[in-house]
């Protein structure tokens, strides 16, 4: 709940905006690294206890100055988004994808840590004016977008553990191109059993950067086994919760139905919400639960993975998420066993995985009308 309700909310019809007299040579498609470049422009709100929102800037993009008593540095009052503005290829229209989703999970992340929460549809708007000045930087070639990077920080200069008095709302942009540029690669994943990513009561379902930086050492071991990254387990029943940054799905033959089932964990407020994940599951009841398929938000423990494995009932496995939409598993490391996932020795993705990148692709980039489809 909004603590600060009643000051102005944000006003797009505020907007000043002040171009760059440098802009940026465009980096060539084939050497874009994930979120290593930005766009000319970045997008900025203040906001104040007193006064509320204040009028939105665009401006050149630039550092940010900030004493260094600053409350997000000591106390982590920080969260973002992650989206993606596509081109379509049809209309040459710019498209974001169900941005209403993103405002939501913000705000209840702002909310969680006593920063100001806002009017999602006006955040929109401010972010098709960002994304139509930087049209440049998105390629028109499928596959490529523009990264979108929603931040809201407390900036009250102060050691005092508090509410902030002040936040900062910014958007910058950075454009990326295919998550995997030649096809699927199937990932490799650790169980990693020796630490948590959220428990119950926690803030694991919030995106909030505090969540984000614990990951990396967990992350470092797994790599150092040549595993690409972590599944997350929770509890001495060891449920599946998610994998790396993304959702995870599991395609599985029930045991005593034999009804092939797509599960995901159940957002019991230790998940992170995903948009992807919301998706899979609605293009799924949509699509896959007509040709028999039984689409169920439930836990599956490592040993019903394991068991299903070796019983020959382990039909695929995939991460949702918005960098790549989905990541198939071809094995999982787990205590001194490897879990073979399904996918045969030169298959790089299962049937699911792929039908419902290309689903959700096509709605991405207008290819299919869609009402997830926000044009700009
Ligand atoms: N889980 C975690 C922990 C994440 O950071 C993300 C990325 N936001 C996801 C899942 C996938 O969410 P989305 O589909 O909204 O990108």
């Amino acid at each position: 709940d909004d603590i600060y309700s009643k000051l102005p909310g944000i006003d797009p019809s505020k907007l000043e905006v002040t171009k760059t007299i440098t802009p940026k040579a465009l980096v060539p498609n084939k050497d874009l690294v994930f979120g290593r470049t930005f766009t000319d422009h970045m997008l900025s709100i203040e906001w104040t206890a007193s006064q509320g929102w204040l009028p939105p800037r665009i401006t050149p993009y630039q550092n940010l100055s900030l004493d260094p008593a600053t409350c997000v540095f000591h106390y982590a009052f920080e969260c973002f988004e992650g989206m993606k503005a596509y081109k379509c290829l049809k209309d040459n229209s710019l498209r974001l994808f169900r941005p209403d989703k993103n405002m939501e999970r913000m705000n209840k992340s702002a909310a969680r840590i006593a920063l100001p929460t806002f009017e999602g549809d006006k955040l929109i708007d401010l972010i098709g004016k960002l994304c139509k000045l930087d049209e440049r930087f998105i390629s028109a070639e499928k596959g490529y977008s523009l990264y979108l990077r929603p931040t809201l920080i407390g900036t009250q200069r102060t050691l005092g553990v508090g509410p902030p008095g002040s936040a900062l709302l910014y958007v910058i942009a950075s454009p990326v191109g295919p998550y995997y540029p030649t096809g699927f690669k199937a990932i490799s994943l650790e169980a990693t059993d020796y630490a948590v990513r959220s428990w119950p009561g926690g803030v694991g379902d919030k995106k909030l950067g505090a969540n984000y930086a614990p990951c990396i050492v967990p992350q470092l071991r797994a790599a150092k086994k040549g595993l690409h990254q972590n599944l997350w387990l929770f509890g001495p029943e060891e449920y599946i919760t998610e994998v790396g940054t993304m959702n995870l799905f599991v395609c599985i033959k029930n045991k005593e139905t034999g009804q092939k089932e797509l599960l995901t964990a159940p957002l019991d407020g230790t998940i992170l919400e995903g948009v992807t994940r919301d998706s899979v599951l609605a293009l799924a009841r949509e699509r896959l639960e007509p040709e028999g398929w039984n689409v169920a938000e439930r836990y599956v423990k490592m040993q019903d993975l394991a068991d299903a494995e070796s019983e020959g009932r382990l039909i695929e496995v995939f991460g949702a998420g918005t960098a790549a939409i989905v990541a198939p598993v071809r094995n999982i490391a787990w205590k001194d066993r490897i879990l073979h996932c399904g996918l045969k020795p030169h298959e790089e993705a299962g049937e699911v995985a792929s039908r419902m990148k290309g689903w959700i692709e096509g709605i991405q980039y207008g290819d299919e009308e869609h009402p997830w489809s926000y044009k700009i």
